[in-house]
């Protein structure tokens, strides 16, 4: 799965630069996800469902129309980590609104103008970590990053199928660049790629429903001896093959 952070101050766009791009990249045939940050309470309607949900509370919601449509939902009453959530996600494409602090993913920065943001500019931009940008978006535009406005929409998703990624987030430092913003900064910046993100080709490779989930090095070493010790006594098994364990649902 690829992924990219659309970023700004309050009022800048973002959700509206994400629904349209979200139209955009369904309609070239691919399965968008989405996440909302917001420092708010999430917009309950007063509905049934809602009277259900409660802090420290988790509520599941299925919905099976006589049309053979449905949908579902599944409500956490505490703060989750986005990291944490990803492996739940069936999408090719992650759009996150909002989440300055993540570092994990590249991010186009929202800069509708507004009074309060030119007189920011260039400094106030700087709490948006422009080095982490591919691009931006609206009136204003920052040196050295390509620049796009509403006219453009589908070039701005065509440099997004070319260049989103999502790294693991375990901040390993295995890498060598720190954290996984370090990595981050020399990807945008042209000078490494997602591959070199060591805690995602370690000694072992989990998948959750496809989705690749990172182990930091010494983990993926301890499970690997693991394994290979245990299966080690069995009949057929050689050492150092490549070895596959699916689980699969019960
Ligand atoms: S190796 Fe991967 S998970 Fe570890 S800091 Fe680098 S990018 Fe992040």
């Amino acid at each position: 799965m690829q992924a990219i952070g659309i970023i700004g101050f309050s009022n800048s766009g973002k959700t509206t630069l994400i629904s349209r791009l979200s139209e955009c990249l369904e309609a070239r045939g691919l399965k968008v996800a989405i996440a909302k940050h917001t420092h708010h309470e999430l917009d309950k309607p007063d509905t049934d469902t809602a009277l259900l949900m409660s802090p420290r509370r988790t509520v599941i919601g299925l919905s099976n129309t006589k049309d053979g449509k449905g949908e579902a939902m599944i409500h956490w009453g505490h703060p989750c980590f986005l990291r944490d959530m990803v492996p739940l996600l069936d999408a090719d494409i992650l759009l996150v609104e909002g989440g300055k602090a993540i570092g994990w993913l590249p991010r186009i920065l929202c800069l509708r103008t507004t009074p309060e943001l030119l007189t920011a500019l260039p400094e106030g931009c700087k709490a948006l970590r422009p080095e982490l940008a591919l691009a931006t978006y609206g009136d204003n535009t920052l040196s050295g990053l390509p620049s796009f406005t509403a006219e453009d929409l589908d070039a701005l998703a065509d440099l997004i199928v070319e260049r989103a990624f999502l790294l693991p987030g375990l901040d390993c430092g295995a890498c060598g660049e720190g954290d996984c913003a370090g990595l981050t900064r020399r990807i945008v910046a042209g000078e490494r790629t997602p591959a070199d993100c060591v805690a995602s080709r370690g000694a072992v490779e989990v998948t959750l429903n496809g989705q690749v989930i990172g182990l930091n090095p010494f983990t993926a070493q301890m499970l690997s001896g693991g394994i290979r010790g245990m299966l080690g006594a069995l009949k057929g098994m050689a050492p150092g093959g490549e070895v596959v364990i699916k689980l699969k649902d019960r």
